[in-house]
C-alpha cells in the first residue's frame, strides 16, 4: 500500500509518505529523504530498508530524556513499544517523540530484567557446567541497556574456517557498517562460550516482532561456523561438542530469564523480510525439540 502511494505521488511530496522502519541500530525510524534527516539531526541508514530510491533511507534520531528524566530514544510514535512523551523533547515533527520502554515488567521471564545490563550471563552459563570465557569489559559493553529478555536469537557467524572463535573481534567491535557489539554471546567450535556484552547488541535487524525479537528484547548468540552448507536440515555439519553446548547454553538462558522455547528462533526465522537471513544452517525444529 505504501509503495502504491509512493508511485503515484510527485517526488516533492514524498517526505512523509514512506512510513516507518527499523534501522540496523535497532531504533525505530522513518523513511525520509537523507537531507531532511540530516537537517533534523538524524542518521540515515544506507541499508535498503525503505521503498523509493537511494535518497529515501531509514532515519533514526538520538537519545532523549522524557519529562520524568527517564532516558529514551526519539522515534516515530507508531514505532514506540513503550510510551511516547508528547512534550517537545525531540527534533522533527510532532510524530517524533521521546520513547521510553520497560517501565513495567513484561514478557514471561522469571527474572524479568528491565532496562538493565545482563551482568549475570557468565554465571548462568557456568552454572550449567559450560566452559566460559569472559571477554574483558563485557559487563559494561553494549548499545545501552536491555529493555527486557523475551526472546533468544540463534545465529552463525559465517566466519573463518579455522580457530575456536575467530569472529570474536568482529562480534565485539563490529564492522565498518555496524558498530559492535553485534551479539551478547559467542560460541566457539570447542563448545566454549564467549561472554562479550551485557547490553543491547546489534544482531537482529528487522524482526517479526521487535517487542520480542528486536535488539532491545532478545539475546543474540553468534556461534562460530562458516555457514556452509546453506541448509535448514539436520546439524551433522556442526561439531557435536559445539552443537550440544549450544543446546545446553540456550536452555540455561531460557531457565534464567523464563524464555519459552517458542521464543527461541533462528535468525532466519525472526528476520524480515523473509529470506533476509539464512542463519543458522541447522534445523531449528530439531534444535527446539532438544530444548524441550
Ligand atoms: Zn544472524
Amino acid at each position: 500500500m505504501q509503495f502504491l502511494v509512493a508511485v503515484i505521488l510527485p517526488l516533492t511530496t514524498l517526505a512523509q509518505q514512506y512510513g516507518t522502519c527499523t534501522a540496523r541500530n535497532g531504533r525505530g525510524g522513518e523513511c525520509i529523504n537523507t537531507k531532511t534527516c540530516a537537517n533534523s539531526g538524524g542518521t540515515s541508514d544506507p541499508a535498503n530498508l525503505c521503498p523509493g530510491d537511494n535518497s529515501i533511507q531509514c532515519c533514526t534520531y538520538g537519545t532523549c530524556k522524557n519529562s520524568k528524566g527517564v532516558t529514551g530514544i526519539c522515534q516515530p510514535t507508531s514505532t514506540c513499544k513503550g510510551s511516547s512523551d508528547p512534550a517537545n523533547l525531540c527534533p522533527g515533527g510532532n510524530h517524533i517523540q521521546c520513547c521510553t520502554v520497560g517501565s513495567t515488567p513484561t514478557g514471561p521471564g522469571t527474572s524479568k530484567p528491565i532496562n538493565t545490563m545482563l551482568t549475570g550471563l557468565a554465571d548462568i552459563l557456568r552454572g550449567a557446567g559450560l566452559k566460559v570465557v569472559e571477554v574483558a569489559g563485557w559487563k559494561t559493553r553494549g548499545h545501552g541497556v536491555m529493555a527486557s529478555v523475551k526472546g533468544i536469537i540463534v545465529h552463525h557467524t559465517a566466519g573463518s574456517s579455522t580457530g575456536d572463535y575467530p569472529s570474536l573481534a568482529t562480534v565485539r567491535d563490529g564492522t565498518s557498517g555496524l558498530a559492535g557489539p553485534i551479539a551478547q554471546l559467542g560460541l566457539g567450535r570447542s563448545g566454549t562460550w564467549f561472554v562479550i556484552a551485557a547490553g543491547r547488541s546489534y544482531h537482529a535487524g528487522n524482526t517479526l516482532d521487535d517487542s520480542i525479537y528486536g535488539n532491545n528484547n532478545a539475546i543474540g548468540i553468534e556461534a562460530e561456523g562458516v555457514g556452509l552448507p546453506a541448509t535448514d536440515s539436520g546439524h551433522a555439519h556442526w561439531p557435536e561438542v559445539q552443537y550440544q553446548s549450544y543446546v545446553k547454553g540456550v536452555k540455561a538462558l531460557q531457565k534464567a530469564y523464563g524464555v519459552p522455547t517458542a521464543r527461541v528462533l533462528g535468525h532466519k526465522e525472526a528476520a524480515v523480510p523473509k529470506g533476509r537471513k539464512i542463519d543458522p544452517n541447522f534445523s531449528m525444529a530439531e534444535f527446539r525439540a532438544k530444548l524441550g
